[in-house]
């Protein structure tokens, strides 16, 4: 029979998916947060960016290399570990910087990683991963988004250089990034998936135009941009992967991306009901604390137990990924369950905070309001869910 494992002999809950290399991950990032992100983070969110200095540290850190090759200073750990870091910064409050660090390391960069020439790598990787060079991803467009075979903006080939021309929308880093990797139809005649190539675009590239930072919702402290390209020249060397074959790379690298949002979702959703519980059992009425009222126990109660579900269906994803298994039906799960769940926890977390809920100066309204984009951006749900309905037989 096995034996049981009293609570209080463990620092961590044992888990099948974590080794010692993620648990100090995990404590190096909490740290972080702790001393170098929030005391500081409201300020950045006033600002619409995370300063340069901060980016730096958390490269210095190693948190921009977590699974990038060791010849370009990456630590060569797994998709667990990426989870991790996203977890922690979504404990952190502030989805705004946590976004601006995961869109650069878990989200742009990656394409160079996964599909860039060792000329693009040795060029790039090392400054990616020290913080030096901050990258974006721009595919979405004023009007293609979900549908990302709509999209319009184009890359024609003229002698040994492509010419951008086009738009791109709500790109996050867009307006203080350095590097872009850009997606553009190099061949609109072929088939919609055989007619997108992926290029690097350099902060400075002549034709190369922030139109306007956007003002957002929640995520403050991240820097979104529309941006413009016309006649942005950039030569063939900067084609990133094989050329037409962008959409494969997208929908490759959407799978890490999605993991990446849903476990950093869960991390907002465990620190909400933290925050919560804290609220509700010192929060006096009706003669006792709040906490004594069933409903509200067990609300939380039910939405911990989701939460739990969450983290662990993320956990297995990660865990697939990490193998090498081909695992698209349980990342869209992901997706679609963590990103809704979140903003389920936010509406209660609210609720349960009265009016302090609703005021600029409580950390849960700043949560809420950062929450609402996770079901939007990087996937909506809707999509992710015909993604699941597609592969619902076994
Ligand atoms: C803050 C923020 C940051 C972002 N960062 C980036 C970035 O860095 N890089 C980048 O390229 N993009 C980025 N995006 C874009 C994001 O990925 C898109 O907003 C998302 O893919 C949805 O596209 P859309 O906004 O054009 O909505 P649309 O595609 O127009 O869809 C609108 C809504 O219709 C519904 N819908 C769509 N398709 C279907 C369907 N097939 N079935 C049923 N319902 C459907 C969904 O509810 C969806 O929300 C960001 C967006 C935001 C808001």
């Amino acid at each position: 029979m096995n034996q049981t494992i009293a609570r209080e002999a463990t620092t961590a809950l044992p888990s099948p998916y974590f080794r010692e290399e993620h648990e100090l991950l995990r404590r190096q990032v909490r740290r972080f947060v702790d001393t170098e992100v929030k005391p500081f983070a409201h300020a950045w969110e006033d600002q619409g960016f995370v300063p340069r200095e901060t980016l730096r540290k958390m490269g210095e850190l190693g948190f921009f290399g977590i699974r990038y090759p060791a010849e370009y200073g990456g630590s060569e750990l797994d998709t667990l570990a990426s989870v991790v870091l996203a977890e922690e910064l979504g404990r952190s409050t502030f989805g705004g910087v946590a976004v601006t660090a995961l869109v650069h390391a878990e989200m742009a960069s990656v394409h160079i990683a996964n599909f860039g020439s060792a000329e693009q790598k040795a060029r790039y990787l090392p400054d990616i991963i020290a913080g030096r060079t901050i990258t974006a991803i721009a595919v979405t467009e004023p009007d293609a988004g979900s549908d990302v075979k709509g999209m319009r903006t184009n890359a024609r080939r003229e002698g040994s250089r492509f010419v951008i021309n086009g738009a791109k929308m709500f790109i996050s880093n867009g307006v203080y990034a350095d590097l872009y990797c850009v997606a553009a139809k190099t061949a609109p005649e072929a088939r919609a998936s055989q007619s997108l190539s992926m290029f690097l675009v350099e902060k400075g590239t002549p034709g190369l135009k922030v139109s306007r930072a956007l003002d957002k919702t929640g995520w403050r402290s991240s820097d979104t941009a529309e941006l413009a390209f016309e006649d942005c020249r950039v030569p063939v060397e900067n084609v990133l992967g094989a050329q037409d074959s962008g959409f494969y790379a997208i929908m490759r690298n959407f799978q890490n991306e999605r993991i990446v949002l849903g476990a950093m979702a869960m991390g907002e959703a465990e620190e909400a009901l933290d925050i919560t519980l804290d609220y509700v059992t010192t929060r006096k009425a009706f003669g006792g604390t709040l906490y004594d009222k069933q409903v509200i126990r067990q609300r939380l109660a039910m939405l911990a137990t989701r939460v739990e579900a969450g983290r662990q269906l993320v956990y297995h994803a990660a865990w697939l990924d990490a193998q090498g298994i081909e695992c698209t039906r349980e990342v869209s799960m992901v997706k679609a369950y963590c990103c809704e769940l979140v903003n389920e926890v936010m509406y209660d977390c609210v609720q349960f905070h009265g009016g302090m809920g609703y005021m600029r100066e409580s950390t849960i309204e700043r949560m809420a309001r950062d929450a609402r984009v996770h079901s939007i951006g990087g996937g909506a749900t809707e999509v992710m869910l015909e993604e699941v309905a597609k592969r619902l037989r076994r």
